[in-house]
């Protein structure tokens, strides 16, 4: 059975003021879009309905916007007509679908190859674009996806804005959209002068400036198997993303096959349950976290310690099981960074649970990575 799960965020918000001020009011809305669910929470002063009705219609417009054209479920999005254009000759595309591939070129070389956009093929091998059709596929199968998979086959030219595909490559942007978009509408909200607010796509969280009580945003991560949080974050002006193995998966053989591939392998990544990246853009922490979630505990946070201001917690087992097979035996490693800081403790309880004292992240320039993945 392939279950689509949306990770269940938390977000523990308070509101205060004197009462000679003005008070601020929360003013959210619910979406349904890019398959998940998008939640906004703006601050504004009480009477400000009107304003903050149009900060959410702008953010939603901006997340409306990127799904439009980086959908691979709609045959008019930009990024379907690019698989359709069968020459080999460059193509001018839109300044987002430029963006977000120049950055999955940056991410997957940083990643060496964990992260690889022109994956589609392997994921439509293994069936995850569609419910209920997800099984295990044949060797040769898989071995025919490989073939047209690898960051090579697209080429980008930066100064016309245009792009070469190898034939045959297919694209999906699943792994780093959702942070684009999060981070688009995070920019719309700050253009209309908003100061105070969350933004959640799918799992995909970012917050803006504190909450009305000066505190940092809490934000609560899903445990990996059971309905609860493992963990919180404290949060100004930064992102979280978490990829997780029960986001979408299907279990044949008494195995788990999730919907996050080894390009190396053609095969889904084993022993990973979940990685949390907490970054300054909502776009750095999915690329990463799904990187790392490819290269598993030590090489994921090795890669995460190369960068400035990224902070990560991999969940992951050693294959080994629980009595209770659906409930693998968890570790949990987390980054140097992390575990350098005094204030951050980790404690375990009913299995697991971290909490992370500090503020994260304590900047909000973009992050610079390097990795050497010798090392
Ligand atoms: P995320 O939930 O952000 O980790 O993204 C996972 C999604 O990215 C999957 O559902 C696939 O659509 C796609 N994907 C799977 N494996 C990879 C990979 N190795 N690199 C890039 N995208 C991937
Ligand atoms: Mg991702």
């Amino acid at each position: 059975m392939l279950r689509h799960g949306i990770i269940i965020l938390y977000l523990l918000i308070f509101s205060g003021c004197s009462p000679t001020e003005k008070s601020l009011t929360a003013f959210s809305e619910e979406w349904l879009v890019m398959g998940t669910v998008f939640t906004i929470t703006v601050y504004r002063l009480d009477d400000e309905h009107a304003e903050a009705a149009a900060d959410l219609e702008a953010a939603f417009a901006e997340v409306t916007r990127v799904d439009e054209i980086m959908s691979l479920y709609r045959d008019d999005s930009e990024l379907s007509m690019l698989h359709s254009w069968l020459g080999e000759s460059p193509v001018e595309v839109s300044k987002p679908l430029f963006d977000v591939l120049a950055a999955s070129q940056y991410y997957g070389n940083l990643s060496r190859g964990a992260l690889d956009v022109t994956v589609q093929p392997l994921v439509e091998a293994w069936g995850f674009y569609a419910a209920d059709t997800a099984s295990v596929p044949s060797r040769q199968t898989v071995e025919d996806a490989r073939k047209t998979v690898g960051m090579d086959r697209i080429s980008l030219d930066h100064q016309n804005r245009t792009v070469a595909l190898q034939p045959g490559t297919r694209i999906d942007l699943g792994a780093i959209a959702k942070g684009y978009a999060v981070d688009q509408a995070v920019a719309a909200l700050r253009q209309r002068g908003v100061n105070g607010a969350i933004v959640n796509l799918g799992g995909t969280v970012r917050a803006v400036g504190q909450s009305p009580d000066g505190e940092p945003w809490t934000i609560g991560v899903q445990h990996p198997r059971t309905n609860t949080l493992f963990g919180e974050i404290n949060l100004a002006n930064g992102a979280v993303a978490t990829s997780g193995d029960y986001d979408r998966f299907f279990e044949a053989n008494g195995k788990r096959y999730s919907h996050i591939i080894d390009p190396r392998t053609g095969y889904p990544v084993q022993n990973t349950l979940s990685v949390t990246v907490v970054a300054p853009t909502a776009m750095a922490a999915d690329a990463l976290s799904t990187a790392a979630f490819v290269l598993g505990p030590r090489a994921g946070l090795s890669l995460l310690a190369g960068c400035q201001n990224i902070y990560g917690v991999v969940l992951h087992s050693n294959g080994g099981q629980r009595p209770d097979a659906s409930f693998p035996d968890l570790k949990l490693s987390l980054n140097e960074e992390l575990t350098r800081h005094k204030d951050a403790t980790f404690t375990e309880a009913e299995g697991l649970y971290v909490e992370f004292r500090d503020v994260y992240p304590v900047s909000s320039q973009p992050s610079d990575c390097e990795w050497n993945s010798t090392k």
